[in-house]
């Protein structure tokens, strides 16, 4: 999957934080939804490449049962975590057994974590 990641990196669009990231959400059924981040002049109107490909499985009739791991990875630092805002989308739509794998783009590190370690305490839909 590393090799697809990095694949990846030349669409991201990252032209005013130059912090290319990317994503593929593996599905259950092996089809793969890639994500990259796309930065605006407005930091608050881009979106995370978590996000990205997680909006692109459900545009295209994928639900949190089809999902089976997340990949992620930054060209620009070591290991990147999903930021707050990625973490509660994933903590509403993805399943709690979603392997989240966090790739380092210069080694071979590879870290594997889930949305109940990403989202200790959180706010969902059990809580309205
Ligand atoms: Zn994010």
């Amino acid at each position: 999957m590393k090799n697809e990641l990095i694949k990846l990196i030349k669409n991201s669009k990252s032209t005013y934080y130059n912090f290319p990231v990317v994503a593929i959400l593996e599905c259950m059924d092996g089809t793969l939804f890639k994500g990259v981040n796309i930065e605006t002049s407005s930091p608050a109107a881009g979106t995370c490449a978590e996000r990205c490909a997680i909006y692109s499985a459900i545009a295209n009739g994928y639900d949190k049962k089809d999902f089976k791991a997340l990949h992620i990875m930054s060209a620009s630092c070591e290991i990147v975590y999903p930021c707050m805002i990625c973490r509660q989308t994933l903590l509403d739509y993805c399943p709690k057994y979603l392997d989240i794998v966090l790739y380092d783009a210069d080694s071979d590190n590879i870290i594997h974590t889930t949305i109940d370690e990403l989202t200790p305490h959180s706010f969902s839909k059990e809580d309205l």
